[in-house]
């Protein structure tokens, strides 16, 4: 190995942010086996515990036995293939648009939406706290970037208003931050757009399933549909599965199919998965089950604060604990995995420097007792 990668993998030791994989001896559940314990697990977004489910794991096992393991080619090759058809109808009748389009992966999703919409001399205004597929996306484009403050609004409209120049503007955002668990101001955003004639792309990869009177995220708020928005989601998180999408007009879909590269270049999303995603169906069925995590977060975050700790503006199925430096973060999150509990130290460059804190994910699979047993090891003194 070259010796700079020595170097910065031994600084990035020295600084707390080396990162190295846990190997399970299980799939993902509200708890997962690792050496020889059972760890409770607040790490997955599997938010709907429908990773496990039998019902959808018969589904993909019989789209396996079909229609084979893997997609074949990109789908502008071979054709899309009959679970994916059905799952795109789905989607876009579940997310009450004209069309969806489902790709391998939310990031790809993500990075084919926005950096094929936005290009050279156009405007991308973008949330300081957006993720990564975003980000990225946003650097592929080709377009200027424009950084607001993290749901600063006054700051995008400055910005907006100084971009004013641009063939074309989209403002970015996440619709739930993944890091802090906090919402965009959706009528806000849409508001901007309206006043400054941009499109508003917004990924609800952690409001899909979980938020919202129907479970399709913060775009369930909205009174009527609006044609700036386009809308970004992922079946990897609640819905259990794999692979990201987005929903809008035909012709939008129409227009990527014709143009996103990250889609006409890569193999389709594999038939099981796509069988397993129509989880969908299920959300409407089971509202118990989004109703029963987000509970839980409440009660979780009351019991923190209770002890002093800082959730910051959480509002959601994610609960950070502010802890500071990375090392202090991993440092505790090791010693709650000694206890018995699967809680990750989330670190720069997924969050500003000083802010490195432990992330719970919560679970419809988790219980009243998995909470006692989480804020019975945070309330240790020697913990
Ligand atoms: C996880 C995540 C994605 C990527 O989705 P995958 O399907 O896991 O690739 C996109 N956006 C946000 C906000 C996410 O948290």
């Amino acid at each position: 190995m070259p010796s700079w990668m020595d170097d910065d993998l031994d600084r990035r030791r020295a600084a707390g942010l080396y990162r190295h994989r846990r190997r399970l001896r299980s799939g993902q559940g509200a708890t997962v086996h690792h050496r020889h314990a059972n760890l409770v697990n607040f790490a997955s977004n599997d938010y709907l515990a429908y990773a496990h489910d039998p019902r959808l794991a018969r589904a993909a096992a019989r789209a396996a036995h079909h229609y084979g393991c893997g997609a074949g080619a990109s789908p502008l090759v071979t054709g899309l293939l009959p679970p994916l058809q059905r799952l795109e109808r789905d989607l876009a009748r579940w997310e009450g648009a004209e069309a969806a389009l489902v790709f391998p992966s939310g990031f790809q999703c993500n990075v084919a939406v926005v950096s094929t919409l936005a290009g050279a001399g156009d405007a991308l205004f973008s949330d300081a706290a957006n993720h990564a597929s975003l980000i990225d996306g946003c650097r592929l484009s080709r377009a200027a970037v424009h950084v607001y403050r993290h749901n600063d609004l006054s700051h995008l409209d400055e910005l907006l208003r100084a971009g004013g120049e641009a063939r074309r503007r989209f403002i970015v955002s996440d619709s739930v931050f993944s890091m802090d668990g906090d919402f965009a101001d959706l009528a806000g955003l849409l508001r901007l757009a309206r006043e400054h004639d941009a499109m508003l792309i917004l990924d609800e990869a952690h409001a899909t399933g979980v938020l919202g009177a129907h479970g399709r995220g913060l775009t369930d708020s909205l009174a009527e549909k609006d044609d700036r928005l386009v809308k970004l989601g992922t079946l990897s998180k609640a819905l259990g599965s794999q692979g990201g999408f987005v929903a809008g007009s035909g012709k939008l879909i129409d227009w990527l199919v014709n143009h996103a590269r990250p889609y006409i270049f890569s193999t389709a999303l594999a038939p099981p998965a796509a069988a397993a995603a129509r989880a969908i169906a299920l959300v409407s069925l089971e509202p118990e089950r989004r109703r029963h995590v987000l509970a839980l977060a409440d009660s979780l975050r009351q019991r923190l604060r209770a002890l002093g700790l800082s959730v910051g503006p959480s509002a959601c199925q994610i609960v950070p604990v502010l802890v500071g430096e990375a090392q202090a973060a991993v440092d505790l999150s090791r010693r709650l995995e000694g206890r018995g509990l699967l809680v990750p130290a989330i670190r720069p460059p997924s969050v500003p420097d000083g802010t490195s804190r432990l992330r719970i994910s919560l679970s419809a699979g988790h219980t009243e007792a998995d909470i006692e047993r989480l804020v019975g090891a945070l309330s240790e003194r020697r913990l």
